[in-house]
């Protein structure tokens, strides 16, 4: 891997950051949280819930467009209950657009990236939970680099806020203006940092001006098969879609693509999916990224099918997007054809994953990557 790590690992090394969780932020708190704060700083409860309306129900965090606030406490009560977490750092489109992928840096120097996409009929997000990320897997980017730290709760719920600004404004032609779903599919692991990410998912789905008020269904948790966080997650009060990226159907290979299941096994992690299944009455997104002649075998196609048949799952094949000095490539197409076809007549339900951002490396770490190796890029937009 040719990659540089996003942060030197010698603390005290000419040019080191330290790496630091960032201000408070309202989507830190809920709405009584948020009062409670509002009345320490002298003001009346019941601005926690004008600001909150702007930020969450209108999408505005400019203090100037506040104009139902006092001038005089405007700029103090936005600079307590909204510090800047995200600084652009770079925009870039393709599709025509109808992808943007942005890259931020963090009040401490790290850099997270999220991922707007936009389709006729509704508009993902897909989002980062960590600075970077620990669990090593061999074919991610982001794995490359190693974990910096996890996001707050707010900075994870900023970037869908700010993506929602975006869609709103119309910049995703040919799509709905309202943000409808999100993923956490972008840099690091949710479950390592559980307790922001849950209540980063409470901030998203409770309606305006408590949260964004998405529906719980459009939102989607990615994780590598940390067994007890799943099952703290079935037992919350929410039915999120849980996706899990298995990669292998057999323990040798997933030893090696995702080292996490040295810990906890194939089996293990499918049965902790069944019971998530059981419990929220969602069906298991399994993701599987074809990798040429490494995983795409038809015998292993059978095997997952003999896995997953007859269970409330659903397959997600993602061709291999290969990371910058990897040896490892996407599986051609009659090989994948052909994984489908073995998968379908095991009664598994199955689609390939479109591969939105391809060239500006969506889904997978790259971009926050390239800003360290200072490539330059022919699609850049302003942010
Ligand atoms: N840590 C979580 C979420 C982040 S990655 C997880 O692993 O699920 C989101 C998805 O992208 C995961 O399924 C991951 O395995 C996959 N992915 C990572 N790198 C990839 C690459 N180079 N090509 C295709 N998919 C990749």
């Amino acid at each position: 891997m040719t990659s540089l790590p996003l942060i030197p690992v010698d603390p005290d090394a000419p040019g080191a950051r330290r790496a630091s969780m960032p201000p408070r932020h309202l989507a830190d708190l809920d709405l009584a949280g948020r009062r409670a704060l509002v009345t320490e700083l002298g003001e009346p409860a019941f601005r926690a819930k004008q600001v909150s309306t702007h930020y969450f129900g209108r999408l505005v965090r400019d203090p100037a467009q506040m104009t139902d606030l006092p001038a005089a406490t405007r700029e103090r009560l936005a600079d307590r209950l909204l510090p800047r977490l995200l600084t652009p750092v770079r925009e870039l489109a393709c599709d025509d657009g109808a992808t943007r992928k942005a890259l931020w840096r963090l009040h401490d120097g790290s850099l997270v990236e999220s991922v707007l996409m936009g389709y006729p009929d509704r508009v993902t997000v897909c989002i980062s939970s960590q600075a970077g990320c620990g669990m090593a897997c061999p074919f991610c980017a982001t794995g490359q680099a190693g974990l910096t730290r996890n996001l707050s709760t707010a900075e994870i719920v900023d970037q869908a806020v700010y993506l929602a600004g975006v869609a709103a404004s119309g910049a995703v032609a040919g799509s709905p203006p309202r943000l409808s779903h999100v993923v956490f599919m972008g840099m690091g692991e949710p479950l390592a940092n559980y307790n922001r990410v849950v209540a980063a998912i409470r901030r998203l789905i409770a309606p305006a001006p408590e949260g964004l008020g998405l529906s719980q269904r459009h939102i989607t948790v990615s994780t590598v098969g940390l067994v007890p966080a799943i099952r703290r997650l079935a037992s919350e009060d929410l039915s999120v879609t849980l996706a899990l990226s298995l990669h292998a159907p057999d323990d040798d290979l997933r030893d090696e693509l995702v080292p996490v299941n040295q810990r906890w096994k194939v089996a293990e992690v499918l049965d902790a999916a069944w019971d998530y299944a059981a419990a929220t009455g969602r069906r298991v997104s399994i993701e599987y990224a074809m990798i040429k002649n490494v995983n795409d075998q038809p015998w292993r196609a059978d095997l997952l099918g003999r896995l997953l048949a007859g269970k409330l799952a659903h397959v997600n094949l993602i061709p291999l997007n290969p990371t910058p000095g990897s040896r490892w490539d996407a599986s051609p197409k009659p090989v994948e054809r052909e994984f489908v076809r073995r998968l379908r007549d095991a009664g598994v339900s199955t689609t390939v994953r479109d591969t939105r951002g391809r060239e500006i490396d969506g889904a997978c770490g790259q971009l926050a990557a390239a800003e360290d190796r200072d490539t330059d890029r022919t699609t850049e937009t302003t942010a």
